[in-house]
């Protein structure tokens, strides 16, 4: 059955959810989004996703026609509708219909609206027996120019990226900084575990503050693991212990090579297990 898309207030069917070929969001990717999960009837970290959007519209200069509260219940509303426990959702708001020019100001209605469907990120097999990356050539967007904080409607650096993997047989590409130090993955956070210390680039190496991210953040300090934002060079990935990528599609993913050179034993490590089954009961609410 096709899913019911909220559609600026209006719940319809995916169908006739259209937008205009005139929307900025699709002539420029001006807009911001937000992948959002619902676990067991609860829509995981709800608050911090609308906060985060409303952080990347105020970077961009987009006014959201909708308050948090309204927002927050059109998320409810949305997969109430579409009678569902678990789901990936996509909460899009683009400048809306304009002109042809670039320019903002001639926008008429910011268009906002939300999917509850499914999504499938990396093949199973790659949980339990760890994926593959490669380093990518293609440098993350300089924050000075495309700040990656802002989860923008923009992924073209991101796809670049994504094509080398594919080109590559892996699933995912890692993207290094003009500095040439790690950021992130094309969609994904990423971790290393060096001695015992769980370390992730900090913002400042121009990565999105992943909402997944912060959230093993937290579980790992409250297992009593060190947990320090730091600077990571591509050959400290190469020489971690453990390895592993977080994200809300992604959930928390092992990875055990990358650039053809095996991240400790090969296999994913006991720490990585420990937080993938910690997050897996965190996000079921137990
Ligand atoms: N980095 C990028 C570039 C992303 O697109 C995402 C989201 N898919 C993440 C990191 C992870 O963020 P989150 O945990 O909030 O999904």
């Amino acid at each position: 059955m096709d899913p019911l898309i909220w559609l600026d207030g209006k719940l319809v069917p995916k169908p006739e959810a259209k937008i205009s070929v005139y929307d900025h969001g699709v002539l420029y990717g001006d807009g911001v989004f937000e992948g959002i999960r619902l676990y067991n009837g609860r829509i995981f970290e709800k608050d911090a996703h609308l906060k985060r959007l409303y952080d990347s519209a105020h970077c961009i200069r987009l006014k959201i026609p909708y308050s948090f509260q309204e927002l927050s219940k059109a998320l409810e509303d949305t997969v109430a509708a579409n009678k569902v426990r678990d789901c990936y959702i996509r909460l899009v708001v683009t400048r809306g219909p304009g002109h042809l020019g670039i320019s903002p100001e001639n926008c008429g209605g910011v268009c906002t609206y939300i999917i509850a469907d499914q999504i499938k990120m990396y093949p199973e097999h790659t949980y339990t027996n760890g994926m593959s990356i490669i380093v990518s050539s293609v440098v993350r967007n300089s924050p000075h120019a495309m700040p990656p904080r802002v989860k923008s409607l923009n992924y073209l650096n991101n796809i670049l990226a994504k094509w080398e993997a594919i080109d590559a047989g892996v699933p995912e590409a890692l993207m290094l900084n003009p500095q040439g130090l790690v950021a992130e993955c094309t969609g994904d956070n990423i971790f290393i575990i060096k001695n015992g210390e769980l370390l992730t680039p900090p913002e400042e190496c121009g990565i999105l503050l992943g909402i997944t991210r912060a959230a093993v953040m937290d579980i790992a300090r409250k297992m009593g693991i060190p947990v320090f934002e730091r600077n990571i060079t591509r050959e400290g990935v190469y020489c971690a212990d453990e390895v592993f990528l977080t994200g809300t599609g992604a959930e928390v993913v092992p990875v055990t090579k990358v650039d053809r050179r095996e991240i400790g034993d090969g296999k994913p490590g006991a720490m990585t297990r420990k937080l993938m089954e910690a997050f897996s009961r965190k996000v079921r609410g137990q």
